[in-house]
């Protein structure tokens, strides 16, 4: 049993970039070409998202992948509008493999300092590995047999990709303090990067400034 925390990786991204380009598109509505200047996104993309013409933003998209545990993956998965998935499965994952070094891999749970609930949560986590690995062991279990010992914590990558529209979306329902505390985690740092790279776009996405900061999931920028 390996105990993980979640993480980020965000494909690199210019915001600058993105947002020009979603300026020529949007310009076509008005046929304003003309009046693209080197800073003129800016107030363009303002007003646009002030009055709602949003469909403008999705001519742009971003992917993620991330490690998170089985119930983000299960609530962000109800986002179908511009929004595609690859999840890890566990239809074909078998844990008990030297692929998988022999381990479930659990994501550590936000209760972690609480050390009470932690000791609960990790006996029980490893008495679902003890009875994974045994039932592994019989000849034939396959891993679609296997995956019904599964519980929420356990580890999977997710790759992600929304538009721009979708994303503003998806980051203001999941960023929020009524979402699941583990996907805040995963989702308020991403949130704080798209603020910072596309502060026009992104600064009117609210998110829940009480969540512990030193709980947030680590972002990495992927080059390739
Ligand atoms: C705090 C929270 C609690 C939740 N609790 C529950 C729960 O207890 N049980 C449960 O089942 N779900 C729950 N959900 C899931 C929620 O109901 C949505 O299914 C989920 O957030 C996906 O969002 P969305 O509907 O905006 O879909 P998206 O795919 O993100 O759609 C984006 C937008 O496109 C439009 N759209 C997409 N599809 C349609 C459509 N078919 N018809 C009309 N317009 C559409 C809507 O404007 C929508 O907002 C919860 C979500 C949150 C954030």
């Amino acid at each position: 049993m390996k105990v993980v925390k979640p993480w980020i990786q965000c494909e690199a991204f210019d915001g600058v970039k993105i947002m020009k380009k979603l300026e020529r598109a949007c310009r076509t509505c008005y046929r304003s070409e003309g009046k693209i200047t080197d800073t003129s996104y800016k107030q363009l993309l303002s007003n646009c998202i002030k009055v709602g013409h949003e469909s403008i933003l999705e001519h742009e998209k971003i992917t993620v992948r991330i490690q998170c545990d089985i119930g983000f993956y299960k609530d962000v998965t109800r986002h179908r509008a511009g929004t595609s998935f690859s999840i890890e499965s566990t239809r074909y994952c078998n844990y008990s493999k030297d692929k998988f070094t022999n381990n479930i891999h659990f994501i550590e749970p936000l209760y972690s300092d609480n050390k009470e609930k932690y000791k609960i949560w990790k006996e029980t986590m490893q008495s679902i590995e003890d009875g994974y690995m045994k039932m592994a062991a019989i000849e034939g279990t396959t891993a679609d047999e296997l995956r019904m010992l599964l519980p929420h914590s356990t580890a999977a990558e997710v790759t992600m990709t929304c538009n721009i529209r979708q994303w503003r979306h998806v980051l203001a329902l999941r960023c929020s303090s009524h979402a699941h505390p583990s996907i805040q985690q995963i989702f308020i740092p991403l949130l704080l990067l798209f603020k910072k790279e596309m502060p026009e776009i992104f600064d009117s996405v609210p998110y829940n400034e009480d969540f512990p900061k030193k709980k947030y999931a680590k972002v990495e920028i992927l080059n390739d």
